[in-house]
């Protein structure tokens, strides 16, 4: 063994981890073994029910395990089935799925597979329809009691059993080095594993209770170790929050008298009070947050002219390319030319980029827009004094503090930008304080003047006609809409799709229409051209998926068509709804589904009676837990890793107890807390710690 080995080691020299699988992995963010190790399962299946098949009795629930013996299809009273044989050497028994022809290739002959679910007697043989299923590795087939097996988030080419036996191989080598870092007296005070043990058991639990507790345990240091960042950050600010003093804001003032209407009273308010943090000489943390049509972008590029204006440069950062285009668009024509604002993206061409980077770098760029592409190592500012957030909800806090972090890289003055961060998606109360606890919040609670709620109608996939009769009728006026779909292209999921949708509306309903399609699949300037023609009025109908649920601003657009309306939030649902009615004209918003059970019902109607952001929100709170307000949907992998861990209010806020109160030790006798020091410096940057004398 070598003595340099880390959990930072790569999982490409595991053994089992080829260049090919490690790519998968790495589709996943998976590049380490400690990003592997965190890679939680979000399910388990409990096996432990194991029976012989010989012993299997029709209408019961039951668990076996057996040999792939081999694979057919065929046709039954509901239509084409697959039907896979299995067989454990005491009997056989077949697993039927309908209307999954795909699964076929799922099932490879003489591999090991176990399976749960209802047995029924049909076509003269044992059957189970539709069972929970692995295929668990091994040669032999052996019938003892089941095990517990974790499902983990998969992609392309990985199974659970693969990422399972990769962990292992992990834990083998690497497992001597998880340590416990919570403090003894925390532990036991909430009853939680030793941190190693934790680790063990959600990987390979002993039991279904075994699991859940590993959970509970790792879902507490999650969240202690973020509480304890958010803590530090803010008393750091508040010791040593030098920020840099905005003393003129004329041309700000300007630029919002050259607007083409007037401010809301709400967004004079909140302009007031951010210009009063700017011009402090502490760095201002702020969280505005408006519902969606509430006109945060004025407030936000107020702001960057402001850093301009006082020789500062600013960040603007967005979380979809389709998005930083728009901004990037009216930016420019707002200032026309009072500042110089380039936009950086995944997309931008390298010999642009480093032109770009160059005139960063030298200040002649004093406003930068972008996507992630902003947080990348090469991006390096001569005097970044401003950092906004579009869609918070869309990054997590590492970003804004690889950007604050940023400011700093090589200056010898030690000022700390200005941060001002945006949300639509408007946060409990409950949770605001958990997920912001270092930011100070202004609320822009009213819609510009004119505005008309957009009237919800949910209808059966059978009524669907009237919801296209309806964008016909409104493009006849000159008029435009969207149509949103669940996922890109139909799949396992068996949802409506975007591209399906596209070539069926083009050929049916809306022949004749200019009907545009966009993804987040499409190249991004193939986006960007689809929806410049959305905007100039060329494109007529826009079926998409949510890539424009986040800022899009197309005020002619009147009608909006959401399909299989069941699949998203309802926070997602009140997002989309809000890119219609921007206009004068009374906007509609259709949502077809057939929903699966009573509780989507309810959440249905309650979109067609609801239109208070803030309700719909605590609604999804109660129904699908904090996990979902954590971090980025977008790269389906969260910054703190808790979406997974199924933690729930009072875990947090216990954790946020137990992390002030470890905060406030810090003062004093730091003995035995250097591990947890260290972990909080490791995942959230010496900023946190910036200005602590250690
Ligand atoms: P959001 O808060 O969702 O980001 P936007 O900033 O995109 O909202 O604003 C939505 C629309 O409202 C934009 O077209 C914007 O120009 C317009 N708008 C913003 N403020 C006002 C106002 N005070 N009066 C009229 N229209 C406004
Ligand atoms: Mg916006």
């Amino acid at each position: 063994m070598k003595s340099s080995m880390t959990l930072d080691d790569e999982i490409r020299y595991l053994k089992g981890v080829g260049p090919a699988r490690a790519q998968r992995f790495a589709a996943l963010s998976i590049y380490t073994v400690r990003d592997l190790l965190e890679h939680y399962p979000f399910r388990v299946d409990d096996y432990s029910k194991l029976r012989p098949i010989d012993q299997v009795v029709p209408g019961e629930d039951v668990t076996i395990t057996g040999r792939v013996l081999g694979v057919s299809s065929i046709h039954t009273t509901r239509g084409p089935a697959v039907r896979v044989e299995i067989s454990d050497g005491t009997g056989v028994l077949y697993l039927v799925f309908y209307h999954m022809p795909y699964i076929a290739a799922s099932f490879k002959r003489g591999s090991i597979v176990m399976a749960s679910g209802k047995a029924a007697w049909r076509r003269g043989s044992m059957e189970i329809a539709h069972p929970v299923w692995q295929v668990v590795s091994g040669k032999t087939v052996e019938i003892r009691k089941g095990p517990v097996l974790p499902v983990y988030h998969l992609t392309q080419g990985l199974t659970s059993s693969a990422v399972r036996q990769v962990v292992r191989t992990a834990l083998e080598k690497y497992g001597s080095l998880l340590k416990s870092i919570l403090p003894e007296d925390i532990r036991h005070k909430h009853q939680l594993m030793p941190e190693p043990d934790a680790v063990y058991q959600i990987h390979f639990p002993e039991s279904v209770e075994a699991w859940q507790a590993a959970r509970r345990t790792l879902a507490f240091r999650e969240m202690l170790l973020f509480q304890m960042a958010l803590l530090l950050m803010k008393q750091g600010l508040e010791e040593n929050g030098a920020g840099p003093r905005f003393a003129s804001f004329a041309r700000a003032q300007e630029f919002l008298s050259r607007l083409p209407f007037s401010l809301t009273k709400a967004q004079e308010r909140v302009i007031g009070e951010i210009s009063r943090d700017l011009s402090q000489g502490r760095a201002m943390n702020r969280l505005l947050q408006g519902d969606v049509g509430s006109g945060k972008t004025v407030v936000a590029a107020y702001c960057l002219v402001a850093a301009a204006e006082n020789g500062f440069q600013g960040a603007f950062l967005v979380p979809t390319e389709v998005l930083a285009q728009q901004h990037y668009r009216n930016l420019k024509r707002l200032l026309d030319g009072t500042a110089t604002v380039e936009i950086l993206t995944g997309s931008t061409k390298p010999k642009e980029r480093s032109a770009i980077l160059e005139r960063l770098e030298s200040g002649e760029v004093s406003i930068l827009l972008g996507t992630h592409a902003l947080l990348e190592p090469g991006v390096r500012w001569r005097n970044l004094g401003l950092v906004v957030t579009d869609e918070q909800h869309r990054f997590g806090v590492r970003q804004r503090l690889v950007l604050q972090e940023k400011a700093q890289d090589g200056h010898d003055h030690r000022l700390i930008p200005h941060v001002l961060v945006m949300s639509a998606t408007p946060i409990p109360r409950s949770l605001a304080l958990t997920l912001y606890g270092d930011l100070d919040i202004s609320v822009i609670d009213e819609l510009p003047p004119g505005r008309k709620r957009v009237k919800t109608v949910a209808l059966h996939p059978s009524e669907r006609r009237r919801a296209y009769d309806e964008v016909r009728r409104r493009v006849a006026r000159g008029e435009q809409a969207y149509v949103v779909c669940p996922v890109i292209e139909e799949g396992e999921s068996g949802r409506v799709s975007a591209v399906e949708t596209w070539e069926d509306l083009r050929k049916g309903y809306l022949r004749g229409l200019s009907v545009g399609l966009v993804h987040g699949g499409l190249p991004s300037h193939q986006k960007e051209s689809v929806m410049k023609e959305f905007v100039a009025g060329k494109v007529q109908v826009l079926v998409s998926t949510t890539v424009i649920e986040v800022g899009v601003d197309v005020p002619n657009a009147t009608v909006m068509v959401i399909e299989d309306a069941d699949a998203f939030g309802l926070a997602t649902l009140h997002q989309l709804r809000g890119r219609v009615g921007r206009g004068s004209e009374e906007s509609i918003c259709f949502l077809v589904a057939s929903p699966r059970s009573k509780r989507a019902y309810e959440r249905l109607r309650v979109m067609c009676s609801t239109y208070d952001g803030l309700k719909l929100a605590e609604m999804d709170l109660a129904e699908r837990g904090p996990g979902q307000f954590f971090g980025t949907r977008q790269h389906g992998l969260p910054d703190i890793n808790v979406t997974d861990l199924g933690i729930d209010l009072d875990l947090m806020a216990q954790a946020r107890e137990e992390a002030a109160a470890l905060v406030e030790r810090l003062s004093g006798d730091v003995s035995g807390m250097a591990d947890l020091l260290a972990e909080v410096k490791r995942k959230y940057g010496h900023v946190v710690l910036a200005g602590r004398s250690r």
